[in-house]
């Protein structure tokens, strides 16, 4: 009876051994495992075992805004700037420009200037207003003695045209090419309306 009980001892010792050594190769056995994605919120970025051990927990380290979307006069526009650790992104509307007043390219005028209308809404606005820039006169039809000239010069910048009357010549007495006597000499006739003018007397 005794021996037998020698012999239970023995074993309980062994078993606790055991027990002991597997408990210890346990706790040694667990390491800390963290996924390759990261774990974040609004502020922080981290990386989590399944033991709820945390690891590398930091703020996030933003790079600099990135346009997403270009804001027009009609839509708001897009930022955003990511994480640079994680992909965390935070995305801010850009408010919509403020109105440009949008101008017609083709210049409209009249005889004191020349400008160009608006082609938005505000069909009032005008830009650009100013007086012609003339060039030199043309004639464009020779004045003589009985009929007036014309002549005209544009402006370099939008092509208006004035057209202006030339007055028409003085008048110059016309003489015969022939010459006219008497016993006292000669001389030359007008042949224009002035029949009492002569020449070369
Ligand atoms: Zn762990
Ligand atoms: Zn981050
Ligand atoms: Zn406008
Ligand atoms: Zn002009
Ligand atoms: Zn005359
Ligand atoms: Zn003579």
């Amino acid at each position: 009876m005794k021996k037998l009980n020698l012999s239970l001892l023995i074993i309980l010792v062994f078993i606790s051994i055991i027990e002991f050594t597997s408990c210890k190769d346990l706790e040694v056995e667990h390491q800390h495992k963290f996924s390759e994605k990261w774990e974040m919120d609004e502020y922080y970025h981290w990386k989590k075992c399944s033991c709820g051990e945390i690891v590398f927990e930091a703020t996030h380290s933003f790079g600099d805004w990135q346009i997403a979307k270009e804001p027009t006069e009609e839509a708001k526009g897009k930022q955003e700037r990511k994480c640079t650790v994680c992909p965390y992104t935070v995305t801010e509307e850009i408010e919509k420009l403020a109105h440009t007043h949008k101008f017609s390219e083709v210049w409209t005028s009249d005889e004191s200037g020349h400008w160009h209308v608006a082609t938005c809404e505000h069909t009032e606005e005008v830009s650009d207003k100013i007086a012609h820039i003339f060039g030199d006169w043309t004639v464009t039809q020779e004045a003589t003695e009985e009929v007036e000239g014309t002549r005209e010069r544009s402006c370099s910048v939008c092509g208006y045209t004035v057209t202006e009357e030339i007055e028409k010549l003085a008048h110059t007495h016309k003489f015969s090419e022939v010459w006219t006597s008497d016993e006292s000499g000669h001389w030359h006739v007008a042949t224009c309306e002035h029949t009492e003018e002569v020449s070369d007397k």
